[in-house]
């Protein structure tokens, strides 16, 4: 039995109009396979609606009770979808998430994905030819509702086509695909033919809101090819799949940047064993995600340490600091916010040497101060002041060659 997974997004179920959209590419999906499961989000800002709503009755809403109102939001969605399906003479039900199941951890907000009955999946396809799903949403062990975290349909997608070895995952957006970058900041930005996984897992973590991350990462690890395109065009979009040989030939993929940073400084601290620990160990109990580090050669015995976080954690962040800064004996705590991330991504970058050179001195000819730096296998990523990061990002896109080419 050939198996299309195609999720479907907020805008492309907002209205009647748009359904309709969505209810000619599930028609093409049946032309070339015989089943096609339809994963579908809320109504485009339903779920902001219902969380406005719970925070309207209470201060905390509890976590649990507030999952079993925003998952509602899906159960619109799919309910008119199944209409319009039978309407138009295709054999369908709607399905919410307990009734397959798909059963996650008891992480209410952030519920994981734990197992998916693919047996049942598997005879209610034998019944109907499309199967309504509800995205966003799973059942705990004990039966409670649970959803996946903001933007969690597009892993529920990935999850079910998962559960049915070698079905191939349609995500169907308002844009067209994955861009070499942000294309509201840099005009010549290209869209992608394919990506690798490892690619769009930075993109995604840099803030490319393109795919849920967690959707990435469940796509590479059962290796299911994950193809983004847009409801409202035929055009075949960007294919996220395994690595191969035309990938590492190219050297950089794509400019991504990030504002949400902020930067914190740590002066004078003893260079002996034990230091490090005792700052990041207080952070990360507390919950601070810490993404750079620098620690810089010692001078008498003392150094500084520099790290970034985000900005929403910077206050917890200089209260951690100030309460152990005696304990650890720093002489001053710093601190920026006009600061953000660029980096460049690529596979290729594994096999290429000089990429981080020159990145460095496209970005010094315009005279833009790079104040951190960090590496890994395939990103370069520098800190900027964040007045620069829009020229810095056209910047390098340019020296990258990802330019669309005009001739
Ligand atoms: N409706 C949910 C949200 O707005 C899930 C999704 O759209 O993927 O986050
Ligand atoms: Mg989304």
């Amino acid at each position: 039995m050939k198996i299309l997974v195609q999720k479907f997004g907020g805008t492309s179920v907002a209205d009647l109009d748009a359904m309709r959209h969505v209810l000619s590419k599930v028609q093409k999906g049946l032309v070339n396979h015989d089943k096609v499961i339809v994963v579908l989000s809320a109504r485009a800002g339903d779920t902001n609606k219902l969380l406005a709503l719970a925070q309207q009755w209470s201060d905390t809403p509890d976590k649990a009770e507030c999952d079993c109102l925003v998952s509602t939001g899906e159960q619109v969605s799919i309910a008119l979808f199944s209409m319009l399906l039978k309407d138009n003479g295709i054999s369908a039900r709607s399905l919410l998430s307990w009734q397959i199941p798909i059963q996650t951890n008891d992480d209410f907000g952030n519920a994981r994905i734990l197992d998916i009955d693919r047996d049942k999946l598997k005879s209610l396809l034998e019944s109907y030819d499309v199967l309504v799903v509800a995205g966003f949403q799973g059942m705990t062990e004990d039966g409670r509702i649970t959803t996946l975290g903001r933007g969690g349909s597009d892993t529920s997608a990935v999850a079910l086509a998962a559960a049915l070895d070698s079905c191939e995952c349609e995500i169907y957006t308002d844009v067209d695909g994955v861009y070499t970058t942000d294309p509201n900041i840099c005009s010549a930005a290209r869209k992608m033919d394919c990506v690798s996984y490892e690619e769009m897992l930075e993109l995604a973590s840099m803030g490319a809101k393109v795919l849920h991350i967690r959707s990435v990462e469940f796509a590479k690890k059962y290796k299911v090819p994950v193809r983004v395109r847009s409801t409202f065009s035929d055009d075949p979009g960007t294919l996220v799949t395994k690595e191969d040989a035309s990938m590492e030939a190219v050297l950089v993929s794509g400019i991504a940047y990030d504002k949400d940073q902020a930067r914190v400084t740590l002066r004078d601290l003893p260079d002996i064993p034990g230091t490090a620990a005792a700052v990041f160990g207080p952070l990360s109990e507390k919950g601070v995600l810490v993404d750079m580090i620098i620690q810089n050669t010692s001078q008498d015995g003392h150094t500084d340490i520099t790290f970034t976080v985000s900005r929403r954690d910077l206050t917890k962040t200089l209260e951690i600091m100030q309460g152990i800064s005696e304990k650890i004996g720093a002489s001053e705590i710093l601190h920026d916010v006009n600061v953000a991330k660029v980096s460049a991504i690529g596979v290729g970058m594994r096999n290429h040497s000089g990429v981080a050179a020159r990145a460095f001195t496209a970005l010094t000819q315009e005279g833009i101060n790079i104040l951190m730096i960090s590496t890994s296998e395939i990103k370069i990523t520098i800190l900027i002041q964040e007045k620069y990061v829009e020229l810095a990002v056209r910047i390098l896109h340019d020296t990258f060659g990802l330019d669309w080419d005009i001739a």
